[in-house]
């Protein structure tokens, strides 16, 4: 019997995810729907890339690092080598399945919200949350270099529990 990890604050999997995979090719089925998912980004559904997609995408939006996800699999009994969940984590970004949250120079975070929004980080807890996009109010662009244009605007906002607070 393997004991799946829980995941709190999280859409149940039998509801499909608001995903860019067309919703009349989606059955419910976690399994189904990541290959449906993966093949609608133009990937070919390999095993692996299937059961991880699977772990990431029936659960509702999430906030995962090549390391926690590589954790999962382990745990769930997914035989998967950690290089193997960096590629594909990578892969996955590339084709706009993901989205890559980089907190600092040796963590990345990859949200399978990749529509645009902002977070907070909580530093101790290492520990990545959605800003309710009407809770962030971005000033004036600043003045671009010649020829480009922006891609998105990313904003992490740091935090940390305050000085005397229970649970500090
Ligand atoms: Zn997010």
């Amino acid at each position: 019997m393997t004991q799946r990890v829980t995941v709190s604050g999280t859409t149940p999997p039998t509801i499909p995810s608001s995903s860019s995979a067309s919703r009349g090719d989606l059955t419910g089925c976690p399994w189904h729907d990541a290959k449906t998912k993966l093949r609608a980004a133009g990937l070919r559904p390999t095993r692996q890339r299937t059961a991880l997609g699977w772990m990431l995408f029936a659960k509702g939006d999430r906030h995962v690092t090549a390391e926690m996800l590589y954790e999962e699999a382990s745990q769930g009994k997914v035989p998967v080598a950690l290089a193997t969940v960096y590629n594909t984590l990578n892969l996955f970004t590339e084709v706009g399945l993901l989205r890559q949250v980089a907190v600092d120079g040796s963590k990345s975070y990859f949200d399978t919200n990749n529509s645009e929004h902002h977070h907070f980080y909580i530093e101790d807890q290492h520990e990545l949350m959605d800003v309710p996009r009407s809770d962030v109010v971005l000033g004036e662009a600043p003045v671009l270099p010649e020829g480009y244009e922006i891609v998105r605007v990313d904003v992490v906002i740091r935090l940390r529990r305050k000085a005397g607070q229970p649970g500090s």
